[in-house]
Order: C-alpha cells, then sequence, then structure tokens
C-alpha cells in the first residue's frame, strides 16, 4: 500500500501507461525533417509538397456577422494550404498555449498542445495509447456515448463509476481502488471524466471533489483524461477550475473542443498536457490523418486573432453560455409545467443543470426508457436519447437524455407535453 503513498515528482516516467501498440510507433522521417524546412538557407528537395502554384484558388475571406471581413491573403494562402505540422499549425498552437495559460494556468509551464479534428480526435488517439484489451478504464457512468462507442470496440474493461448532480463521487470512487488488488494487472491506471456539464446528465464536478478525486490519483498513480467541451458553457459567473489548474504532479491530459463555441463542423479541438504525452500522439498523428485541415486551423486562427487571442474570445464564450442559460431557464420552466402534477403524479425527476446543453430525465414508473422512447416517442413525433446508451456495462434504466440546444421554445413545449402523455398513458398499462 505504501507504494502508492509516494510522491511522484514532475519528472514522471509515463511509459508504465502506454500500451504496446503506443509504444511500436516511432517518428516518421519524412515528419520529423518538416521542422528544418523554415530554417534560413534551407534548400528542400525532401517533401512531398505538391507546387502551391498548382492550386487553383488564390485566397479567401472570412465574413463576420457584424461585417468585418478578414482576408487571408495570396501568400499566407499558399503557406497554410500546404502540409504542415502534425500537432497543429505553429501560429494556433501558440494563440492556444496563451489561452490555456490564461484560463488554466497549469502549475507546470512546458505543457505542450496537438490540436485534433475535433476534441474526439486527439481523445480517441489517447484512448488506444493507454488503454488496451487487458486494462481497465475508470469512467462516470453514465457517460458520452461518442467515447463509449470508440472505447467498446478496443474491447477495454470498465469500471464504472457513480455520480449524482454534483458530478463523480470521491468516497465511492476511492472505495473501488481500496477494495482492488493492487498488483493485479487489471488494476485501473486511468480515469476518464467529463467535468462540466456532462453529457448526457448535463452534472458538473464541484471544486471541492475535483480536489478529492486528484488526490486519490495521485495516491493511486492513475493519469486523469478531462474531456471538457463544455468547460466554457459554465453558468455560474465563476467558472469551476479544470483539474489542469492545480495538476502539480502532470498526471492530467486535458481534452477541449470549439465544437460548442465556435462551431461543430470545423472541426477543431486540441489536447493539453505534458509532453511526453502529447509527443505520443502526435507519434499517432504522424502516422494516420498527418495534421488537422489547414483551412479549419486558419479559420480558427483568423478568428482567435480578429479577437485579440484569449480576451475576445473568452467574451465570445460568455455570450454563448449567456445563450445557452437563457435556453435551459425556458426549457426548465416548460419542464415544471408538463412532467410534473401530471395525472398519477409527476412523470420524471432531473436536476437543474448549471454548463452544458443537457437534461437527465428520470421517467418515473417507466423501468426501461429504452422501449417507449424508440417506438412510442419516435411515432408521437419527439426524438431523446434513451439512457441506456450512454452506459460502459449495459444496464437497464428509466433515464433519457434531452438537449435544450437546438428546438424552438414552441418545439420544446410540444415535447415535453407529448413526452408526459406518453409516460401517464404507459403507466395505466
Ligand atoms: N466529449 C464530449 C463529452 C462530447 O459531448 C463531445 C461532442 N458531443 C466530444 C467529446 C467530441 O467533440 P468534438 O466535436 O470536439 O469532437
Amino acid at each position: 500500500m505504501k507504494k502508492f503513498m509516494s510522491t511522484i515528482t514532475s519528472k514522471k516516467d509515463y511509459s508504465k501507461f502506454f500500451t504496446e501498440l503506443s509504444m511500436k510507433r516511432k517518428p516518421s522521417a519524412i515528419r520529423e525533417l518538416q521542422k528544418f524546412i523554415f530554417l534560413p538557407g534551407m534548400i528542400s528537395l525532401g517533401g512531398g509538397s505538391p507546387h502551391p502554384e498548382t492550386f487553383p484558388f488564390a485566397e479567401f475571406n472570412i465574413k463576420f456577422k457584424d461585417g468585418t471581413v478578414v482576408n487571408i491573403n495570396e501568400k499566407e494562402t499558399a503557406k497554410v494550404m500546404q502540409y504542415n505540422a502534425t500537432n497543429g499549425l505553429p501560429e494556433l498552437v501558440k494563440i492556444l498555449n496563451d489561452i490555456q495559460t490564461a484560463e488554466h494556468n497549469p502549475p507546470y509551464k512546458d505543457f505542450d498542445i496537438i490540436v485534433g479534428g475535433g476534441s474526439q480526435d486527439v481523445l480517441t488517439k489517447a484512448f488506444e495509447m493507454l488503454l488496451s484489451r487487458d486494462s481497465t478504464l475508470l469512467l462516470e457512468a453514465p457517460t458520452y456515448v461518442g467515447s463509449l462507442a470508440f472505447l467498446k470496440a478496443l474491447g477495454c474493461n470498465f469500471e464504472e463509476l457513480t455520480c449524482d448532480k454534483d458530478g463523480l463521487i470521491p468516497e465511492n470512487f476511492e472505495r473501488v481502488l481500496k477494495n482492488w488488488d493492487h498488483n493485479k494487472k487489471d488494476f485501473p491506471k486511468v480515469l476518464y471524466t467529463v467535468p462540466c456539464g456532462g453529457n448526457p446528465t448535463g452534472a458538473s464536478t464541484t471544486f471541492e471533489r475535483k480536489k478529492k478525486i486528484y488526490e486519490i490519483c495521485s495516491k493511486y498513480d492513475i493519469l486523469i483524461l478531462e474531456d471538457d467541451p463544455y468547460y466554457y458553457l459554465q453558468f455560474n459567473e465563476k467558472r469551476t477550475p479544470s483539474y489542469i489548474s492545480f495538476d502539480k504532479e502532470q498526471r492530467v491530459l486535458r481534452f477541449d473542443s470549439f465544437s460548442k463555441i465556435l462551431s461543430s463542423g470545423m472541426r477543431v479541438g486540441w489536447a493539453t498536457g505534458p509532453k511526453p504525452l502529447i509527443e505520443r500522439l502526435t507519434l499517432h498523428g504522424q502516422a494516420s490523418s498527418l495534421h488537422t485541415s489547414n483551412i479549419s486551423q486558419t479559420f480558427v486562427l483568423k478568428i482567435l486573432e480578429h479577437w485579440n487571442g484569449f480576451e475576445g474570445f473568452n467574451n465570445h464564450c460568455k455570450e454563448v453560455t449567456k445563450f445557452y442559460e437563457k435556453r435551459r431557464d425556458v426549457f426548465f420552466k416548460l419542464c415544471e409545467k408538463h412532467l410534473k402534477g401530471n395525472e398519477g403524479g409527476d412523470v420524471a425527476s432531473y436536476d437543474l443543470p448549471t454548463a452544458g446543453m443537457f437534461f437527465w430525465i428520470k421517467l418515473l414508473g417507466v423501468e426501461d426508457s429504452m422501449e417507449l422512447i424508440k417506438s412510442k416517442a419516435v411515432e408521437k413525433k419527439v426524438l431523446l436519447v434513451p439512457g441506456f446508451e450512454f452506459f460502459a456495462n449495459p444496464r437497464v434504466t428509466s433515464y433519457c437524455r434531452s438537449s435544450f440546444s437546438i428546438a424552438s421554445e414552441e418545439e420544446m413545449e410540444l415535447a415535453l407535453k407529448r413526452l408526459a402523455e406518453i409516460v401517464v398513458e404507459e403507466r395505466k398499462k
């Protein structure tokens, strides 16, 4: 037991965390040469880059909704529309680094960044880097279905952790680890968590709990995958600090996304963490996508530059957050109107989410939401996601997930009214 109490220095050795597959990844010779291309006086006969004179376009513009136009001129276009560094356009990586420092200020300064085609891209690369068929992943129950889609195919084992409206429950988490034989091969080394506005629950882990969970991870030497695309959509005045903001031991790999705050179709997300972890993700990138599309990256870069980096970005995030907060309030009001005090009593229970875009609704008197949602609700023209989909280990559940992001107020009202009718009918059976 004692050996788990030892203090971990910042010069952490990550080799025990990497899978055999990940350890086999070697730098691509051509990709490694790429970094010398920009050295003064260098004549490159090495790369397989197409000549930009053959590109049929000259330049492009980004027109903002306020009418401002940002131009990416011919010279810049020729440059960015070429192959580039696997971990991202250097100018974008620099701004992301500034954003991470301004917002999270990790306690170690030499953290690294890799840009991906959405956070899903880098997240799944990280899963592959750290998990194999023999591994056990610690994760919230329920959790993000998009991660489960990858993880279930990977074939690792799942240890589901209990949560409530304040996120992961540290006491239960610790109990799970205490009761595990630490010498066994399947002892978990990785925790995957969605700490803000959880998808599907809408729950956010409080700072007090985050600190306790981090301590437990430190005690048992567990890496934390902090998947946080809803971080900037926190409705409280002051954002709850991230795990990476107090990661003294360099055990957190953080995933951010522009999907919920700029655009989801642009497909830009990024991972931030200790150099050895980012380097290994980069090796994966070198052997798969080469890099994220430069059109998307330039788009984000120019928007962030136009906003003067973090300051304007942060202001934009606050506006987006207000937009979703209003929708959350409308949805909540309509839930109270239609799902409470029905014939035979309330038809649902739920908590008020403090971040994100989801409500996790328990259908009262319905043991299994799956059948009801997939047949009756679809028949009545209301789409929800059955709770079943969000559990790593299959289970019957009366929950379902509802988003308050897209539907209009009228549509929300109609949908909730229909849902109430379906549940009342079902309970009469
Ligand atoms: N993690 C969570 C918890 C998500 O909800 C999503 C998107 N729904 C992602 C990751 C993937 O986001 P991206 O669009 O950046 O790939």
